[in-house]
């Protein structure tokens, strides 16, 4: 039986928060080792095309910045903002490519289950002794093989963009949701880019209130103008609440965004049609026309909107199936870190998510012991996360765990 070091540390997920915090486990001299079940930066791969609210000087964690710059990378101008894509291709590439990390960094990884070695959840209830096993990890690579693999300390960085929400009423499946999911998108399209074809003169239903379904609407108002006969429906459940909108937005771009996107709630493009107070009941798709015909509840009224296509930004859940096999507390709430949660529902940032609660690792650990959630899972449902913040949390836990786990 193999036993790791003691300063052994497994990261599940190669996304920006994932990285940063390898990168600072490095300089911790961690034996750290990064599980990625794609491609490195994987997710803002995903929605390459959409271009971050935040800016470079907010976008890089700073032991990856030392990391990349003793590796003779050159910053792209702070104050600009990139895309998702630009942020995959300019930092987290490079990064995983440098020489301290690339061995340690396992692509096409996929964590499938955690637990630890020979206990089961339920023993040793909230018992520092839990300690004393390291972590075990079962991964699975490209070709379906499986190996096992063990740690002293798990952080799990694997983001919640993987998961997608439903768009049915009170967040279950509508009717009809779960069979044409497959054929319907959960993601903010490229609409203008690689899926034009699918929208252009076709009218497409929108479904959700936050900052990607307002991407997605303007950029489709946008495609209105270039080709006659694009229309779009856009449905919230509010009367007109946009979810992240702040007052007196310190992020120029993001309160462009809104701004745009409540013009639209108000009518200023005639493409652009808002139903509001809407909760979807049903999906159906007729095979002959390739429309789909969606119900939605106002109220006390039903209402039925034919459409081309249908785009569902409803947000993402965290998956916490792969480590149901420990300890963790998560909000019964948001399902994200249950500490961290309680101090987010407390927090008097009025939603703006440039205001981080502080407490530090504190409210990352969880009965556990060693193992930390951080980066936009830890956040639950809440889409209030910035990488600003999970870049703090990475070296927040990277500390507590180096007082813990010195090198042996
Ligand atoms: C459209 C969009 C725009 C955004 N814009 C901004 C912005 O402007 N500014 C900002 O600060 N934040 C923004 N965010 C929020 C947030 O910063 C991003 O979601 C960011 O990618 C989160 O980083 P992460 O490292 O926590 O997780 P992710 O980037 O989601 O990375 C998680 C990684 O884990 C991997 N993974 C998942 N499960 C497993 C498994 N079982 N085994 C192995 N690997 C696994 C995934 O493949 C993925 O590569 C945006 C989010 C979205 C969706």
């Amino acid at each position: 039986m193999t036993t790791p070091a003691r300063h052994s540390l497994a990261i599940i997920g190669a996304g920006p928060v994932g990285l940063e915090a390898a990168a600072a486990a490095l300089e911790l001299g961690f034996d750290v080792h990064v599980f990625e079940r794609g491609d490195v930066g994987m997710h803002p791969t995903a929605w390459g095309h959409v271009r971050m609210f935040t800016p470079w000087s907010l976008n890089v964690g700073p032991a990856s910045e030392r990391l990349l710059k003793a590796n003779g990378w050159n910053a792209p101008p702070a104050d600009e903002c990139p895309t998702g894509q630009e942020l995959a291709d300019l930092v987290l590439a490079p990064l995983a490519a440098t020489e301290a990390l690339r061995g340690r960094v396992h692509t096409h990884a996929q964590v499938v289950q955690v637990s630890r070695r020979a206990l089961l959840r339920h023993e040793r209830i909230g018992d520092a002794a839990r300690a004393d096993e390291p972590f075990r990890l079962l991964v699975r690579d490209a070709g379906g093989r499986e190996s096992v693999l063990h740690a002293f300390a798990l952080i799990d960085a694997s983001g919640t963009f993987g998961t997608s929400a439903w768009a049915g009423s009170g967040g279950v499946p509508a009717r009809g949701e779960l069979y044409l999911a497959p054929q319907m998108s959960y993601r903010p399209d490229d609409v203008t880019g690689l899926r034009r074809e699918r929208h252009a003169g076709k009218r497409t239903m929108v479904v959700g209130s936050g900052a990607s379904a307002a991407t997605t609407v303007t950029a489709l108002a946008q495609l209105a103008a270039e080709v006659p006969g694009t229309t779009a429906v856009w449905v919230t459940r509010g009367a007109a609440a946009l979810d992240g909108e702040v007052a007196g937005d310190t992020l120029a771009r993001r309160a462009e965004l809104f701004a745009g996107a409540r013009a639209l709630l108000g009518g200023s493009n005639e493409s652009v049609q808002h139903v509001g107070g809407a909760e979807v009941e049903g999906f159906e798709y007729n095979t002959g026309t390739h429309r789909y015909r969606v119900t939605l509840q106002c109220g006390e009224q039903a209402r039925i909107e034919e459409v081309d296509q249908v785009i569902l930004n409803v947000g993402y859940r965290p998956d916490h199936s792969i480590t149901s096999g420990l300890q963790g507390h998560f909000c019964w709430a948001t399902r994200g870190a249950m500490k961290l949660s309680a101090a987010l529902l407390g927090a008097d940032g009025g939603g703006d998510c440039m205001v981080a609660p502080a407490g530090g690792a504190e409210l990352l650990c969880h009965p556990e012991p060693n193992f930390f959630v951080i980066g936009a899972k830890s956040y639950g449902s809440s889409s209030a996360f910035l990488l600003r913040t999970g870049y703090q949390q990475a070296a927040d836990v990277l500390a507590l765990l180096g007082s813990k786990l010195p090198r042996d």
